[in-house]
């Protein structure tokens, strides 16, 4: 089978053969086999190091292996990882309180995955709709973005716009009513009396860092005011620094009802995340009408909680901003040289580069091969997020990475 795969390594065609034909396909990876990794960095199976500009699409904020979390989630090994929610166990509470006050709000709901979260989200949403405003049994509905992400289960693409994510998996769950991303009018004009809840990225991450018009926010939160409507941000992609803020929303003047939080909140360690609203939203579930077995494991909330305890730390998103700050000014020297635009949002990029250069994944691959792993997300689109543990140096070193492939490209 190696024979298929000129110019690896025999290590690397040896991995690439082995998930080829025993992972299922619903990946593309470059061929880039990490075997460890540290920091901002990642070294593959021949001993070659990268510079991670995806890190872990955001799970992986505080970079690889952050000792204060590999030291928590040490420590919590050697006493205990799983007990079972039919029963208390010594993290889950201390966690839940320290995150709801770091986003001031009153209450947690522990899951795993970020979808997980999503779905959490949408179910709590109708059951506040149907017990707090009075909504029609079976009647809600919640306005979604088109080129929205969150998450693959089977509710949650089937409000996709993307066709690889929804075409053959349906039938899907009704009551989503899709609107243009930053246009406040169409979402007011789809506001319904049903509407129960108003569902978004303040950044859509995986659509290519789409950054909203100013004042988008703010217009989402009137408009759900007007409509009694709960305004849910998806930050478990934006949220944790990864714009240079804790959420994006709150950096735009706007609090929602409803935080979902996932990726970055499990530190790169173990899968968390969270739902996080106030008493009056996620009052409403009670025992036995939602859960999770590992939803709320003290391995995981002992992870949570010193990754709240690194974002009480101011120097963590100053320092996250100043990278931000580097990263647009060195990214917009580029447009005109291969990229057509840029857009940022702290230390996380959407770089659309010239396609007649080349696919993002042409791109990507010559990148890996200048030390440097990022992701295209469609088409000619790039997206870069570094960790936020990167120094200016680094930074610099993927953009000068960059303009050097697309030198060659030209
Ligand atoms: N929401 C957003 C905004 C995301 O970017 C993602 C993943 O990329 C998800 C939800 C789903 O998270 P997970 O892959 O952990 O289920």
């Amino acid at each position: 089978m190696t024979a298929t795969l000129p110019g690896l390594s025999p290590e690397t065609a040896l991995h690439e053969d082995l998930m080829e034909r025993h992972s299922a396909h619903n990946y593309h990876p470059l061929p880039v086999v990490v075997a460890e990794a540290e920091g901002a960095w990642v070294t593959d199976v021949d001993g070659r190091r990268y510079l991670d500009c995806l890190a872990g699409y955001s799970a992986l904020n505080f970079g690889h292996r952050h000792p204060a979390l590999v030291a928590a989630a040490h420590r919590q090994l050697d006493r205990v990882t799983l007990t079972s929610r039919a029963f208390g166990n010594d993290r889950i509470g201390p966690f839940c309180a320290a995150l709801a006050q770091l986003l001031d709000k009153d209450m947690v709901l522990v899951m795993n995955t970020g979808a997980e979260a999503v779905e959490s989200g949408i179910k709590v949403a109708r059951k506040w709709g149907y017990e707090v405003r009075g909504v029609a049994h079976d009647r809600a509905r919640i306005a979604v973005m088109a080129g929205g992400f969150h998450g693959r289960t089977t509710t949650i693409v089937g409000f996709s716009t993307d066709p690889d994510a929804r075409g053959g998996f349906g039938p899907f769950t009704p009551g989503f009513d899709v609107v243009p991303y930053g246009d406040a009018d169409a979402l007011a004009a789809a506001m319904t009396p049903d509407t129960v809840g108003v569902l978004l990225e303040p950044v859509q991450g995986e659509a290519g860092v789409v950054v909203p018009p100013p004042g988008y926010l703010a217009a989402v939160r009137r408009i759900c005011d007007r409509a009694g409507a709960l305004m849910i941000a998806d930050e478990v992609q934006s949220g944790l620094g990864r714009t240079g803020h804790l959420l994006a929303t709150r950096s735009a003047g706007v609090d929602a009802d409803v935080y979902l939080l996932g990726k970055a909140l499990g530190g790169g360690i173990v899968p968390l995340s969270a739902v996080v609203a106030d008493e009056a939203v996620l009052g409403v579930l009670h025992p036995g009408q939602h859960g999770s077995t590992f939803g709320g494991n003290p391995l995981a909330c002992a992870v949570g909680s010193a990754v709240v305890d690194l974002l009480a730390d101011p120097a963590v998103l100053t320092h996250a901003r100043s990278l931000g700050r580097v990263l647009a000014a060195r990214l917009d020297e580029l447009v005109g040289h291969g990229v057509v635009a840029v857009r940022t949002a702290g230390p996380w990029a959407g770089i659309d580069v010239d396609p007649r250069l080349g696919s993002g994944r042409d791109v990507c691959t010559a990148l890996a091969r200048r030390g440097v792993l990022a992701k295209d997300t469609h088409g000619a689109t790039l997206r870069l997020s570094p960790p936020l543990v990167a120094t200016a140096d680094e930074l610099a070193l993927a953009v000068d990475a960059l303009a050097a492939v697309l030198a060659d490209l030209r």
